[in-house]
Formats: structure tokens, sequence, C-alpha cells
């Protein structure tokens, strides 16, 4: 699906887009990126949802990225008879272990090891902090707390324990099987909850066993402490602000997601920007500014992809939500303001030839009227290569493999398209004028650059770049090999 943006739109599914009219009405407004949160409905529901994704993308002729979220060792309320309650101002509120539907006046926290360790005073945050609860009393298997902060709290809400620092493992059971779910599903992304430290990211690594790529959330002051090495063992990270901003005094959030934005720039690695950024539209048609500004802070960052959560999964507007923020990045992203800062803020160092290509690329793109970047590319690498770069033209990522293209989804300024195996560099260059024209980005009369390894298919090859013409027959009449 061809963008007039660089940078990428991930948006949860959940009730308020599960059917397949829905679901492709999201990617054709915009959305990259689907992302299916493992904490919120059955297996059977993700894989409803999944068929659909697959059928969409088969139906348009589009690669669609599939990103399946851990739950991770995050606590959570059981259930609501009446689904949600209204917690006011000072009641009194207990949490304990009976499975049964919670009411008005108590709710399951179905985590024993939390009230091994709760102890009175301590602070109990709901729904990315929205209520605050303050433990008076407590036992093995209740907390008996009073409503500091009230609000609405619904089935499954998240809990904080800020005071209390938690034993928890990286993958819990259900993570495992989630994870081995997920996987066998063919998704292309897995994200990992409440990552700590570079050694959990390892663990499901190992499990994942190639079948996805990892990444890694951010929203843990370890996870801040450790992220040079958390970056390194992730193949793209999530600044998950929701719970950061829990975990962290919210203050604090904004030079997080800058220094975590540029360091994932520089590693050539996605970077996702998440949570409320466009709340508001839960409920309503309209964003507020703030949250406008917010969206387009991020896209100035620089960052390769903004995300809906419940603005798409469970809002009333999530058509409005992906069209909004579309409609944020076309202003950001055509502001001269937005080249100049990403120009000043481009980090690439590397002293690889794929380094230079990639460079030499984006080089010609901004003194000449090239219309695309166009790289051949199987494991991927080539296309970050030249997303690092911020390249001014759009970027189409040449590849034979599904798995590759659907990943790359993620990355700014790429355009994925599937290509037959190649074996003969001019084939190649045809194959990147159709694919510039096709995609709507060149006419006969433009020209492209493509860049490949040669001989093809061996991995880590990029060697040649080519300033090429889109018009097939100049191709022939003119190339060398
Ligand atoms: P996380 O910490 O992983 O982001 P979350 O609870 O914040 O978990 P999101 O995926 O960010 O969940 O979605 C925000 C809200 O949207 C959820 O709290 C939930 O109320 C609703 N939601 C999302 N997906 C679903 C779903 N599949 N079924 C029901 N509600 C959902
Ligand atoms: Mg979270
Ligand atoms: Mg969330």
């Amino acid at each position: 699906m061809r963008r007039l943006r660089k940078v990428k739109i991930v948006a949860t599914l959940g009730p308020a887009s599960e059917t397949y009219e829905t679901i492709r009405a999201l990617h054709e407004a915009g959305a990259d990126v689907f992302r299916l949160n493992m904490s919120h409905g059955t297996h059977d529901e993700i894989r409803a949802k999944h068929q659909i994704i697959r059928q969409v993308e088969q139906d348009l002729d589009s690669p669609i990225a599939i990103l399946a979220d851990l739950q991770g060792p995050k606590l959570r309320v059981g259930t609501f008879v009446n689904e949600a309650e209204e917690l006011a101002e000072g009641a009194a509120f207990r949490l304990d272990l009976d499975p049964a539907p919670g009411d008005a006046g108590r709710v399951c926290l179905p985590h024993p090891e939390i009230f091994q360790v709760l102890e009175p005073g301590a602070h109990l945050l709901v729904n990315d902090g929205k209520i605050r609860l303050k433990v008076l009393d407590c036992g093995p298997d209740f907390a008996e707390c009073t409503v500091v902060t009230g609000g609405t709290i619904s089935n499954r809400k998240g809990v904080n324990v800020p005071d209390v620092v938690l034993p928890l493992a990286a993958l819990s059971d259900k993570d495992r099987d989630d994870l081995e779910f997920a996987c066998a599903l063919g998704v292309d992304w897995l994200a990992l909850s409440f990552v700590q430290r570079a050694r959990d990211v390892f663990e499901a690594r190992a499990l994942a066993d190639g079948r996805a790529a990892i990444l890694s959330k951010i929203e843990k002051p370890a996870a801040v402490e450790a992220f040079d090495a958390i970056l390194d063992a992730s193949d793209g990270i999530m600044v998950a602000r929701g719970d950061l901003g829990v975990e962290l005094p919210v203050a604090a959030v904004p030079p997080i997601q800058k220094r975590l934005v540029r360091k994932c720039r520089a590693a050539a690695k996605p970077v996702i920007v998440a949570t409320q950024m466009l709340e508001s539209m839960i409920e309503s048609p309209m964003p507020t500014r703030a949250e406008v500004s917010d969206v387009a802070t991020a896209i100035y960052e620089g960052t390769d992809a903004i995300m809906l959560s419940a603005e798409s999964a469970a809002g009333q507007y999530p058509l409005e939500a992906v069209r909004t923020m579309d409609n944020v990045a076309v202003e950001v992203e055509a502001d001269p303001t937005y080249t100049q800062i990403i120009a000043a803020s481009r980090t690439a160092k590397g002293t690889t030839i794929a380094d230079g290509i990639v460079a030499a690329a984006r080089e010609i793109a901004e003194k000449t009227d090239i219309k695309a970047i166009c790289c051949f590319t199987q494991s991927g690498t080539t296309a970050l290569l030249t997303a690092r770069e911020r390249p001014g033209v759009p970027i189409i990522a040449m590849t034979s493999l599904l798995a590759t293209a659907r990943r790359l989804c993620l990355s700014w300024g790429c355009h994925c398209v599937i290509t037959p195996e190649l074996e003969r560099f001019k084939g190649a260059v045809v194959n990147a004028a159709r694919a510039a024209r096709a995609g709507g980005f060149a006419i006969e009369t433009d020209q492209i650059v493509v860049t490949a390894g040669v001989p093809f298919n061996v991995p880590g090859t990029t060697n040649i770049l080519r300033v090429a013409p889109c018009d097939e027959r100049l191709i022939y009449n003119t190339d060398p090999g």
C-alpha cells in the first residue's frame, strides 16, 4: 500500500476492530502494522484476527506486519460481573485471590507473590496509573485498600506497585504458551513486556528460534538503565510510555523517549513510540491539540513508528484515529524544519561497504531528482541501513522473502515489494523500475537508485549502486551488466 509519509503507523486490534471490513479499512487508511495484545482476548480470537489480516494482505497484495504483544510479568486485576465499576475517592476496595468476578467492593488480583511483599502504606496504581489505591491492611491473600484517586476500573486492567520490588520472571508460563502459539501462527514480531535485562531478550529469542523478530518494550526503570545491552540484544524497541510513566515520574518520560529514539536510529533498529498518543479519540472524533503535538514530536524525533492502543482496539473512532496520525505525519514530513532536524540528528557512522553505498544513495537523492531508492535485500539489513540514512525519497525494499518484507513494514520509509528470486543485476533493475512505477513513485521518464549485492542471494554482499531510468527499453540499452 503506497503511503505519502515515511513514519509507520501501528494499530492495536480489539473489539472495535475485529471484522474484515474494519481491518481492511484501517490498512487502507494507513495502518502498516497490526498489534495483537496477548493480554486481552483468547487464542481463538487472536487466530481469527490473524487470519483476517493475512486475507487483507492477500486481497490488497500489500505486505503487513503483525506484532504479538506478550503480557510479560504484568500484574492485572481479574474480571468484573458488570465488566466495569466506578471507584469513588475515599471508598474502600479489596483485592484478593478469589477468582469470582469482582464488583464495586472487590476484585481478584491473581498474583499470590504480590501479597507476600505488600505492606500497609504501599500504593497500587491501576490502568496506567489513572486509579490510585493505598493499602491499609494486608495478608497473604488479600489487601484492604482505600481509593486515593478514583476512576473506572474494568476487566484485566494493569496494576503497578512502584514502591515494592517484585520477584518476577521475564516470561510467565502464559507467555511461553502465547509465544509458541504466536510463532506457530506466523506473526512477524514478538513484543516483550517489562524487559529488565538483555538476558530476558535472549530467553525469548531462543524460544522464537528465528520464527519472529524480537521487540523489547521499555517500561521499567531497570530497562532504561540497561538500555544499551537490551537494544543490542533486540531487533526493535517500543517506548511503552504507559507503564514507564507509572514506574517513573511522568516528567522523566519525554527525555527518555528522545534518548531511546536516537539510540535506536543510530543502531538501525526500528523504534515505536506508544501509548496515549490520541487517547481522547477513544471517545471523541477529534484529538486534542496536545495529542496532535505529541504525535508530531515523535515524528520530528525521527521515530520509525507511532502507535494506537485503545484508540483503535476499543475506541469509537479507530479509523479517524489512523487518519489523524496519517494527516499529522504528512504535514510534519512536508515541513522543511523536519528535514533539517532529521539531517542534524543523523548519526550513521558505519564503515562497511554497505554503509558507504546507502550513504551515497541518500546523497544522490538529496542532490538530484531521483524518485526512489530501491534496495534488494534478503535479511532486511540493507533496507534498515538505508532507513537509518532517513533519505528524502521513498525506500523500496525489494525481497524474495515474505518474512523480510513483512518485518520491514515497521521500518521508517520502507515500501516493501516481493520480487521473484533473481540471478542477474539487469533483471533486478527492471524489477525495481517496475515496482517504482507500479507503486506510483515514478513514471517512465524518471530515474531511481538501485542498490544490490552481486552475486545475488549471498547475504551481506551489498556492493552495487546504479542510477537507472524507469523506462525498461533504456535499461536494456544502457545497462552494462
Ligand atoms: P499493555 O500494557 O500491553 O499496553 P494494555 O492493557 O494497556 O496493555 P492495550 O493493548 O494498550 O492494552 O489497549 C488499551 C486498552 O484497550 C486495554 O486496556 C483494553 O481495555 C482495550 N483492549 C485492547 N485490546 C483488547 C482486546 N483484544 N479485547 C478487549 N479489550 C481490548
Ligand atoms: Mg504496558
Ligand atoms: Mg497499553
